[in-house]
């Protein structure tokens, strides 16, 4: 394929942002060459600069789950810009927004909407310290809340891409309140509640990871952290930016039946427009400023074309369960496919997989926690991630990054990728 296009806008991006981007898992640096600038997109494809069409396995990190320039958003967005596109006053559709999200999601009673998924988990936990009196917060190696101070500390996605889990600018007093575990490790976390007793405000975990590739939680992980967060009256943060709305209507907390206490939302909950929130029981949001003394706020928050995109899209997946069936089916389909491929190819892999989330690994041993992650052949990744590219393929451009599969994708679709798969693994 030709990316000359891309590579100029590319050149010419450099010169006034830093690195040529705006967020830094889309610069390539992982894999190396040239990112590919779009055009446009409908459904499940992307269209580049240059003219080439691209299946899509990204679909913006998460958000398109039924698919670029899906109809009912647009036709809502279009409608509420066309009466006025922000007036930091209350308006009804946050309201009817907030309604449908507190009867899809389980156990919560209060939502606030925020900007961003880092907004809301940066929130989440202000919120757990106001509450709890606490400090200290427990989070996972390879887990990523998005880039506020206290979460990146052995952080996934692009801070572990870039070989910068640890990020210079975050002062050691900040660092000094997140403690670290390693994922599908409850002695972990057992320990660290034993030796700082009465000081951790809450756990923060990404119920399903999707920051070092896609790593399930096993052996009933997320009921014992359940358990033991009870019995150290601690709040447990079930971050769904990526599982959230994507996994089941009610998010990973309705898949393995958990209760978390303070979720955080992201993604799929904006349309693909800028949009978090984090919500939970009214105990706990009733702290929130201006009912109480935790402060929060946003001047753009609850923006009207933002909750015109969310409100559609949320009412599309309220519809009916059949989409996340349909959704799960399409992404084992793939799976089993892209397994055989590389199996009859004898290429060494291992291949995780909840709902629509979906990672190719290239290291025969189980991926459970980031040590294992990290452990995957990226040399193998990076010419498996250009073969794919260059037969018209756009999957994530890093192994630490899960697959969005959106309903926008056809059979043909996840064919035409597992034909893909196979080529470039006889060069692999
Ligand atoms: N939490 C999780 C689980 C995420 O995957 C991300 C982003 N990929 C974030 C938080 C941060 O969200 P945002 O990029 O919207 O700030």
């Amino acid at each position: 394929m030709i990316y000359k296009r891309s590579s100029a806008l590319f050149t010419e991006a450099e010169q006034v942002i830093p690195g040529g981007v705006n967020s830094p898992v889309r610069a390539f640096k992982g894999v190396g060459g040239t990112p590919i600038f779009v055009k446009e997109a409908k459904g499940a494809y992307l269209y580049d600069e240059d003219g080439n069409k691209l299946i899509d396995y990204i679909n913006s990190w998460g958000p398109m789950i039924l698919g670029h320039a899906y109809q009912p958003v647009v036709d809502a967005v279009v409608k509420k810009a066309q009466k006025g596109t922000s007036f930091g006053m209350p308006t009804e559709i946050e309201t009817k927004i907030a309604e449908l999200a507190v009867s899809m999601v389980p156990n919560i009673d209060k939502i606030r909407f925020v900007n961003s998924g880092t907004e809301a988990c940066m929130s989440a936990v202000r919120l757990a310290r106001g509450y709890t009196g606490r400090d200290k917060i427990i989070k996972f190696a390879g887990c990523y809340h998005g880039h506020s101070d206290s979460f990146l500390i052995q952080a996934g996605s692009g801070a572990s891409t870039f070989g910068t889990p640890n990020s210079p600018g975050v002062t050691q007093g900040t660092a000094k309140d997140t403690l670290l575990a390693q994922y599908n490790n409850i002695d972990n976390v057992k320990e660290l509640l034993e030796a700082n007793k009465n000081e951790i405000a809450c756990i923060i975990i990404e119920p399903v990871a999707g920051n070092m590739g896609c790593v399930p939680p096993q052996n009933d992980f997320l009921q014992k952290l359940r358990n033991l967060c009870d019995t150290h009256n601690v709040l447990l943060i079930f971050d769904e930016v990526m599982t959230g709305f994507r996994l089941a209507r009610g998010g990973a907390q309705e898949l393995f039946n958990i209760k978390a206490d303070i979720v955080c939302f992201g993604k799929v909950i904006g349309g693909g427009l800028p949009v978090g929130a984090f919500a939970a029981r009214n105990e706990i949001m009733n702290h929130l400023a201006p009912l109480g003394p935790v402060y929060q706020a946003g001047t753009l928050s609850g923006n009207p074309l933002a909750m015109a995109a969310g409100l559609a899209i949320l009412t599309a997946l309220n519809e009916s369960q059949e989409i996340f069936n349909r959704l799960a089916e399409k992404t084992e389909y793939l799976h089993k496919g892209i397994a055989k491929v590389l199996s009859d190819n004898k290429i060494t892999h291992t291949i995780n997989r909840v709902g629509s989330m979906i990672s190719v690994h290239f290291d025969e041993a189980e991926v459970v926690d980031f040590n294992t992650a990290a452990k995957g052949n990226n040399d193998t990744f990076k010419s498996f991630f250009h073969g794919l590219l260059n037969e018209g393929v756009y999957i994530a451009p890093s192994a630490f990054e899960t697959w969005f599969i959106t309903d926008a994708l056809s059979y043909e679709d996840l064919d035409f990728t597992i034909n893909a798969v196979n080529k470039v693994a006889k060069s692999l």
